[in-house]
């Protein structure tokens, strides 16, 4: 039979856009729907947003700082609206180079919303289309726990477009938005409380890098609330938010963050058509080649919730191309040493195992911990301290994992996590040479193990 197109994808996302892209490249028909956002998620709301808004949070301890070199500033004042409105059109700047990238490579662009209506076909705008291949790359939503007055809080969608600065954010939860985002209402400078409800926030991250942040945003003046679960939120006359906590407790804020995980976005995809099946979270369930069970339809993404990192998305639309229209340049996605890093302030840059994880794991471990005040801050009077940890096999010698908290940990860890993947030993961490004076050459000093 012939079909319209090899390949439709839908969801112009990080992953789609890779895959179509790239399938167009190796010569494939290949069209692509998006109901919202050229970029999707990571462009839009999430990524690059973020990370522009992070930016704007540095700032205030910037001015801080500059005072020790010497600088003298009258006092600093911060416009909400406009960040907003030039982080806005940078956005729209980006929209527009996706448009291109896809129009260029060959891809055909449908602008609305797609609904799979049988295997080989998917509904747009009232038009039906067939392809070969579907693939599924629809990304994630927010999801708020349904607790009475849910319907006051906002989630990170909502957040890049508020109109004013709120006072007072409580955020709730303990994952990378939840510490990003009090990080930025904390440094633009609103009363922020950080909500978790466990021991300990970012749970999965190395326990020193954890403990670390707690103590540094607590040093900022950060109020960090853990073991609290809100009840119900209620809205007052003057428009301010009454959270009752399940302990009884109760606390105001004139806004209430939740970033408690994200669902798969499969509203009204039709799955209900195919023989897709779901994983016990609700995700799509795929095979190793991004298969799902109905053998025409693939997906990627975070809409099959593995590891939900953009780069990881782009990976797998990477394989998913090539594995369809360039089978012999095929390579499966490794998903072991994906390096991460939290933008919150101070970041966090992770690569590899955590302590925790070796020990579990049966490595017998060796661990390297530096903790120093950075000589930026030497001439001021911050007492940040950055934390930078080594977790090695003593056996193997291998290193097992690298982390850090502290200034442009995202960007140290990014180099380390190469070194990691060819499998790089303490020796050979030792033998480097380090560039000084830097805050990374710590990295290749580190020399006596703290715990065995
Ligand atoms: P998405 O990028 O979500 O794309 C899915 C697209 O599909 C969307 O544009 C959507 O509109 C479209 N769509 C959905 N249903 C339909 C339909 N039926 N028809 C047509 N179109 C449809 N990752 C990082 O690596 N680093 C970060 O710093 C980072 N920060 C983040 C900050 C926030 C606040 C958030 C929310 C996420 C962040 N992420 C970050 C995660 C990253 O954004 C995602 O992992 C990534 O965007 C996933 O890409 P995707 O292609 O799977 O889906
Ligand atoms: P995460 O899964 O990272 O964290 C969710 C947090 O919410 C956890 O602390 C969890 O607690 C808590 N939680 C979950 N359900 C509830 C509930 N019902 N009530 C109270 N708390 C709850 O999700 P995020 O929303 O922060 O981010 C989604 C994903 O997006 C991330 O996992 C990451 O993959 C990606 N991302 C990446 C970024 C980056 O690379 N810098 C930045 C932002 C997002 P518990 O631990 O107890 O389960």
């Amino acid at each position: 039979m012939a079909y319209d197109f090899d390949l439709y994808v839908i969801g112009a996302g990080s992953g789609g856009v890779r895959a179509a892209r790239f399938a167009a490249g190796f010569g494939a028909k290949v069209a692509v729907a998006e109901s919202r956002y050229l970029g999707g998620t990571c462009v839009n709301v999430g990524c690059v947003p973020k990370k522009l808004l992070v930016y704007g949070a540095h700032f205030a301890e910037d001015f801080e700082q500059a005072g020790g070199f010497g600088w003298s500033l009258d006092e600093a004042q911060f416009d909400w609206p406009t960040l907003i409105a030039n982080k806005d059109r940078e956005i729209n700047r980006l929209n527009g180079i996706y448009r291109n990238l896809l129009v260029n490579s060959g891809v055909t662009l449908h602008e609305g919303h797609a609904k799979i209506v049988d295997p080989h076909q998917v509904e747009i705008n009232g038009e039906r289309f067939t392809a070969k291949n579907i693939l599924i790359a629809t990304g994630g939503w927010p999801q708020i726990p349904e607790i009475p007055g849910h319907e006051h809080a906002i989630s990170s969608n909502q957040a890049f477009f508020l109109k004013t600065l709120p006072k007072r954010v409580l955020v709730v939860g303990g994952g990378y938005i939840a510490v990003e985002f009090a990080g930025i209402f904390h440094g633009l400078g609103a009363e922020t409380t950080l909500l978790y409800r466990g021991e300990l926030f970012l749970r999965g991250f190395d326990t020193s890098v954890r403990k670390h942040l707690q103590e540094e945003l607590t040093k900022r003046g950060m109020d960090l609330q853990f073991n609290a679960d809100i009840e119900r939120i209620d809205k007052q006359a003057d428009g301010s938010l009454k959270v009752t906590l399940k302990d009884g407790r109760q606390l105001e804020a004139d806004c209430v963050f939740y970033a408690t995980g994200r669902r798969p976005m499969l509203d009204n995809l039709g799955l209900e058509n195919t023989g897709v099946k779901l994983d016990r979270k609700g995700f799509v369930e795929v095979d190793e080649q991004y298969q799902t069970a109905e053998p025409s339809i693939l997906a990627l993404g975070d809409v099959i919730g593995r590891v939900q990192l953009t780069p990881v998305a782009l990976a797998e639309g990477m394989a998913v191309a090539r594995r369809l229209f360039k089978p012999e340049q095929y390579r499966p996605v490794d998903y072991k040493m994906i390096p991460t890093a939290v933008f919150s302030l101070p970041n966090i840059g992770t690569v590899g195992l955590t302590e925790e994880e070796a020990r579990e794991a049966g490595h017998e471990v060796q661990i390297f911990e530096s903790r120093f005040r950075p000589m930026k801050l030497t001439l001021t009077e911050c007492q940040e301290r950055t934390l930078m940890k080594l977790v090695v096999d003593a056996k193997t010698d291998k290193v097992l994992g690298c982390h850090m908290v502290g200034p442009d940990a995202g960007e140290i860890v990014q180099g380390l996590a190469i070194a990691l993947k060819a499998g790089a030993t303490k020796r050979h961490f030792d033998e480097t040479i380090g560039v000084h004076p830097t805050a990374a050459e710590e990295f290749v000093t580190m020399r006596s193990p703290v715990a065995g």
